[in-house]
Formats: structure tokens, sequence, C-alpha cells
């Protein structure tokens, strides 16, 4: 059912309650009928002619604003404002509340439900304060109350107030998804601290995001960075390669700094060996790129017939470009020619292809973005795979 649907099933369903609650004779009924508000027979009058918005306005005119009535008012306000019409959800609800009969808990469910009004309408100031109001006296919504607060300095991007909050929230109502998210406030403060060359402040951030949401990929990569940064490439090591185990999609993302920090320590020993462990788990063209790079220094004839093999079990456009590559060196003349235009036609359709895709919402675009740009999630943007990913 549509939300105008909704609408006006609640008002249907409001007037034939009353009318049926009345259970007077048919002659009181009548006289009853007259006293019905004359809003309301405008409002059919506009649903007669099709006239859906004007219908509405009518019958919340027509709607007397009593305790029978709270819980109505209060579902018509929250619709106005899911359907954008900020300004009737704003007026409705401030209507509730110039109520001088409102209990104590009616007063605190109103002011959430017009915090988030003020929040729609980009009224950020009057809703933070609202909340904050509110979150003086614990209620029953303060678990909605706080998740609010936290909404709304996400969105200021106010990162110290949204992890005092969040971490609040963590603490009396605990979820790994709000784990996920306080993490990635503390990645956000480290972020800036890493722009500014804070980088003390940096790894401190990178550890509280640990702290709060131990499969973090984010933050471990940044530890990593930060131990890059320091020359420290055995901590950093040990931090990439401990994303297979958080998160093993993310896993192409850091094999080119796993490959550096290994040559500036222990050559490609080590290297070649977690990418050989990983591969068997979990392959991805990246993977079997760097594999197909290393194994080619010494032996070409080799890692071509390891990808051939590789594609076989795993095909993807990017494995089959690289394939192509190798061939095109040792080619010469003509056959040269025709591998070099082929190549760069694969790699204008890998370009022109998505390479990181939310699995939230579907967003799919060419960088890694920590906060989905659609549908604001965090950490849910990762890598394609597949035939056209990795
Ligand atoms: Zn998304």
């Amino acid at each position: 059912m549509t939300e105008w649907g909704l609408f006006l099933v609640l008002f249907l369903a409001l007037f034939i309650g009353w009318v049926l609650g009345r259970r007077r004779s048919p002659k009181a009924l009548k006289e009853e009928l007259k006293q019905v508000p004359s809003d309301y027979f405008r409002g059919l009058n506009h649903l007669l002619k099709g006239q859906q918005s004007e219908a509405i306005d009518a019958f919340v005119d027509s709607l007397e604003v009593n305790s029978e009535t709270f819980d109505i008012h209060l579902t018509l306000g929250n619709l106005f404002r899911k359907k954008g019409e900020i300004q009737k959800a704003i007026n409705i609800h401030q209507s509730l509340l110039a109520r001088p009969d409102l209990s104590a808990r009616d007063t605190r469910l109103v002011q959430l439900e017009l915090a988030s009004d003020f929040m729609s309408a980009g009224l950020l100031d009057r809703a933070e304060r609202l909340l904050l109001n509110v979150a003086t006296r614990k209620t029953e919504f303060q678990k909605e109350i706080l998740a609010l607060l936290v909404d709304l300095y996400e969105f200021e991007q106010s990162w110290d107030k949204a992890i005092k909050i969040a971490e609040q929230l963590q603490l009396e109502f605990p979820t790994k998804k709000q784990a996920q998210r306080l993490a990635h406030f503390h990645c956000e403060l480290a972020q800036d601290a890493v722009k500014g060359d804070r980088w003390t402040v940096a790894f401190q951030e990178y550890k509280a995001a640990i702290s709060a949401d131990l499969d973090c990929v984010r933050a471990t990569i940044g530890l990593a960075d930060v131990y890059i940064h320091q020359g420290r490439f055995r901590d950093a090591i040990k931090e990439l390669k401990a994303v297979a185990d958080q998160d093993h999609e993310f896993l192409p993302v850091v094999i080119t700094k796993i490959k550096e920090c290994y040559r500036k320590v222990w050559g490609s020993g080590g290297y070649i060996k977690f990418l050989q462990d990983q591969l068997a788990k979990h392959p991805s063209a990246t993977l079997i790129k760097a594999l197909a790079e290393h194994y080619a220094e010494d032996d070409k004839e080799f890692a071509e017939q390891f990808i051939i093999d590789q594609l076989k079990a795993h095909p993807t456009i990017q494995g089959f470009q690289e394939l192509i590559d190798m061939q095109r060196a040792d080619s010469k003349g003509h056959d040269e020619e025709n591998l070099s235009v082929l190549y760069e036609l694969i790699e204008q359709l890998i370009t022109s292809k998505p390479k990181y895709r939310c699995r939230q919402c579907g967003f799919s675009g060419h960088q890694l973005h920590w906060q989905c740009p659609s549908c604001k999630s965090w950490g849910s943007v990762k890598p394609i795979h597949g035939l056209e990913g990795e």
C-alpha cells in the first residue's frame, strides 16, 4: 500500500470507529453526524475528485488532538516526514507538544519525532538542542535518542562528539554494526591526523578503532601505514597479512603494500608463500597477477602456464589481460601489433568497469570508499569479484 493509501485508510478507520462506537438510535446518529467537522467532508470531497494531497490536509484539520487521536497524529507526522513534507510533520508534532495534558512519556516521544523532523529539514542546531535536552533524563527512548545524536554528529562530521555518544550507546545497547561504525569514527580522526602529519595521534586513533571493532580492516591498513612511515616494515607486514583473516575480500587492496614491505626486509620468500597460501583459499585476479609476475622473473613459460591453469579455474578479464601482456612481450612484428591492440581494448574495458561495490545497496564506483556515498553504511564497499573484477 502506498503512503497516501495508508493515510486514507487511517482516517476512514478512525471515522468508521467513531460512528460505530456511538451505538445510538438512527435519529441520534443522524444528529451526531451533523457534528462531524466540516473539514472531514471537505476531505472526502477532495478524495472523490482525486486530489489526494488536499484530502490529507483537510483530514488532518478535522482531527482534533486528544488522547484517542494522539497515536494517529504521531503516525501522520512520521508519514509526512518520510514523504519529504517536513514542515507538515513539524506542524503536527509541535501541535502535539502544545497539548497541556501530554504525559511526560508522550512529551519525550514527540520531542524525539520533532528532532527527526529538524534533522530531515537540515535544522541540525535545533535537533541537537532538543535531543541533548531530552537526553538529560534517562527514559525508555534512551536508545533512539542516542542513535539520533550519533546520526547527527556523523552527518556534521563532528567525530569527537560522535565517538562520545556512540561509546555510550555501545555500552548500553551493544551491537556489531554500532561497533563497526564507532571504529570508523576513530579512523576518520586518524585520517585527519595523518593529513596533519600527527602520526602519534593517528596511531592512537587506529588502535582505538581496533579496540572498538577487531574486524576493522580500515584501521588495520591504517596501522600498517603508520608502521611504514616509521620504517617498521615487519610490524606493517604483520598488520597487512591480518587483513586476510579479518575480511579476505579486501586482500587485493593490500597486496602491493605487502610486496613493498617484504622487499624492504626479507626479500620475496615469505611474500610468495603468503600469496600461494591465500590463492589456495581465496583466488583473485590480483593474487594470480602478483604470483605470475614473480614466476615470470625466472621462467616465463611456467608463468604463462600458471595463468592459463588459473584462468580455467578462476576466469577473469584481468587474468586474461595479464596473459596477453606476457605473450606480447615475446612476440614481434605483426603479432606484437595485434596483441597490443587487444591489450589496449581490454585495458579500456577494465577501466570502464567499476572496481568496487557496496554490499548493502549495490552502489559501484572506481574508488574504495570507507563510507558508502549512497547508503552511508560503513565498510560495506568492497572490491568486485567475478569475471569483470577480482
Ligand atoms: Zn551502499
